[in-house]
């Protein structure tokens, strides 16, 4: 198995990659399309983007670029609180699609739970999935109670819900939840946005396997069946991290990195972000 080839099965059939690339904060034009065209040749076919980046034409441009069969690739964009209700949530697609160059994205998904719209924004996803404007649909940064409250009124449910998982973050009681809802644990910043990296016990753990911290922990979202979208600049390391598929960690070595856990967030908090209506002060 490689990166390439590793592809999970969703609840509605669709295939999606375990791995992927997300592209959050990459905003310079030129590095955006180096950084695009090395994960392209490490082997990364699952590219994370968002409304709020303001990167999707570059992602368009480089895909096209690069000259990339439209069907090898998997391309989720997300749905920002700002363009959520039923209209919307329509038209920005439309509008997220052009900048993207395509006709559909692979999966889309609701940023952050907010508590206006809830229900229209979603009824907007399973409309939009009809006509084929997106192969899955799913959410990102819900709780439980999101994806309960969901469900009395969904005729779908989502496929996958994106949330902050890192070995500092490791949010096992909804990872449990997803698992018995077939839903897809989605990791962002699965390396803790790259602040994790000193932590002495993986430090330690990883020169024992002589591998980077990085690929530990990779290998680790690897293991607990999460698909992980991990983001870099540079060729190395976005190489670096695609190649976990020739080590494993044992059982004993999983433990370690599950007990480095410390329920540290990079980000806020989903329950304010549904109070408050959008990701305040950014
Ligand atoms: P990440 O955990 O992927 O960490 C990225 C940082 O780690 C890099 O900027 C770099 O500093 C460092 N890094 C990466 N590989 C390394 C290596 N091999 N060696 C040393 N350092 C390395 O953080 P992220 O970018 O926040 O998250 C990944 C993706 O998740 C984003 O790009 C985006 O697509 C997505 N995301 C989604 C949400 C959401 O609300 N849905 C929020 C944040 C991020």
């Amino acid at each position: 198995m490689n990166i390439s080839d590793n592809l999970l099965t969703l609840a509605d059939g669709n295939k999606m990659p375990q791995q992927g690339f997300g592209v959050y904060k990459i905003t310079n034009h030129q590095e955006f399309s180096d950084s695009i065209k090395a994960a392209w040749e490490s082997g990364y076919r699952l590219f994370d983007t968002a409304q709020m980046y303001e990167n999707e034409q570059f992602l368009g441009e480089a895909l096209h670029n690069l000259q990339v069969p439209r069907a090898k690739t998997f391309i989720t964009t997300k749905i920002s609180e700002a363009n959520q209700g039923y209209n919307n949530t329509i038209v920005s697609l439309k509008a997220s699609l052009t900048k993207l160059q395509t006709d559909y994205v692979d999966l889309l998904l609701i940023h952050w739970p907010i508590n206006t719209e809830f229900f229209d924004t979603w009824r907007a996803f399973e409309d939009l999935k009809k006509e084929g404007l997106t192969k899955s649909i799913g959410v990102s940064n819900y709780g439980m109670v999101h994806l309960q409250y969901l469900a009395t009124q969904a005729h779908e449910l989502p496929v996958v819900n994106q949330i902050e998982v890192s070995p500092y973050m490791s949010q096992k009681p909804l990872l449990k939840f997803h698992q018995e809802h077939n839903i897809v644990t989605q990791a962002w910043s699965p390396l803790g946005r790259g602040k994790i990296l000193n932590d002495p016990v993986l430090v330690e753990l990883a020169q024992t396997k002589k591998r980077s911290v990085a690929q530990v922990i990779l290998r680790w979202h690897l293991q607990n069946g999460v698909s992980f979208i991990p983001k870099s600049t540079h060729a190395t390391r976005i190489a670096e991290n695609a190649a976990i598929y020739d080590f494993e960690l044992s059982k004993s070595e999983m433990a370690i990195v599950d007990s480095a856990n410390k329920n540290h967030r990079v980000s806020k908090e989903p329950e304010l972000v549904y109070e408050f209506g959008e990701q305040y002060p950014y």
